[in-house]
């Protein structure tokens, strides 16, 4: 059982779909203020709303200054501070690298890579001024351990967040703060959805324990790494992936 983390505020981001709304809901259970995230003000406070009176959604695009700046600002304005920023707004559109344009490239990158290091700025002066903070990226087995055609720009993203995380860990420590990820394999979200009916069933075929992960696989992992029990936790992934990246083999998996 971990000590509870009521009354502390999050921001997430990425939270009226998928993985962002089961953390922001996760976090929103255990009684911790929940300012959910996303481009569309109706989807997110549709979640806050679900959530209840401890939960405002706010509209912003993360991928720019202003909107992360205006995030932080309803969140010091409606809660009074920010302890946990969930850094989980993504995208994954598939495009071949020989068809690829460069506005194609610099679209995945700056929602998933420019909006980490964004939106993880924007929260270092009221962690900073509170003494401690916990930072967690949604970053993705693909790129850090895996590839995927069609990927290239995403996986670059998502092993950027990590090259990203070790050296904020490093410069945050100092100010009590933590900076970890966590690496979803493949999570059933409208997202993942969206790659069709052929896909959903190859991924579930290559996973050992039988099963497409589901949002709350995530947002429990997010969660530990938000509680006091993992202070002393940074710079460090966790995969939560039903051991996808296991086997060596197709004969690995059947056996
Ligand atoms: P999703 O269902 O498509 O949801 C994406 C969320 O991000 C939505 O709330 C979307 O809301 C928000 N968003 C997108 N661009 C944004 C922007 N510029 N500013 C603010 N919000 C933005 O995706 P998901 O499957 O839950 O994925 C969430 C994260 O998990 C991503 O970082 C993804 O890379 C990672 N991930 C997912 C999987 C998986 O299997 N699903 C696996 C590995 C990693 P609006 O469109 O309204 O802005």
């Amino acid at each position: 059982m971990l000590k509870s983390l009521a009354g502390k505020t999050v921001i997430v981001t990425g939270a009226s779909r998928g993985i962002g709304r089961g953390i922001a809901l996760r976090f929103g259970q255990a009684g911790i203020n929940v300012l959910a995230v996303s481009r569309s003000q109706a989807d997110a406070d549709a979640v806050a709303a679900q959530i209840g009176t401890h939960a405002a959604g706010f509209a912003a695009d993360v991928s720019t200054a202003q909107g992360c700046a205006a995030m932080v600002q309803a969140a010091l304005q409606k809660f009074g501070g920010v302890d946990i920023l969930c850094a989980n707004a993504g995208i994954f559109p598939a495009a071949k690298l020989s068809e690829m344009t460069v506005e194609e490239f610099d679209h995945v990158i700056n929602t998933n890579l420019r909006s980490t290091f964004l939106s993880t700025q924007s929260v270092l002066p009221p962690m900073s001024k509170a003494g401690a903070g916990r930072i967690i990226l949604t970053s993705s087995i693909t790129g850090p351990i895996t590839g995927y055609p069609g990927w290239s720009h995403y996986g670059a993203s998502k092993a950027g967040q990590l090259g990203f995380m070790r050296t904020a860990a490093l410069e945050l420590a100092p100010k009590n703060i933590t900076v970890n990820a966590v690496l979803p394999g493949n999570i059933f979200t409208e997202g993942l959805a969206a790659n069709g009916p052929e896909y959903i069933a190859a991924m579930e075929a290559s996973i050992p324990l039988k099963r497409l992960g589901s949002v709350e696989d995530i947002a429990n992992a997010a969660l530990f790494l938000a509680s006091e029990e993992a202070a002393y936790i940074t710079g460090q992934t966790i995969t939560v992936d039903g051991g996808q990246v296991l086997p060596e083999s197709l004969g690995a998996l059947e056996s």
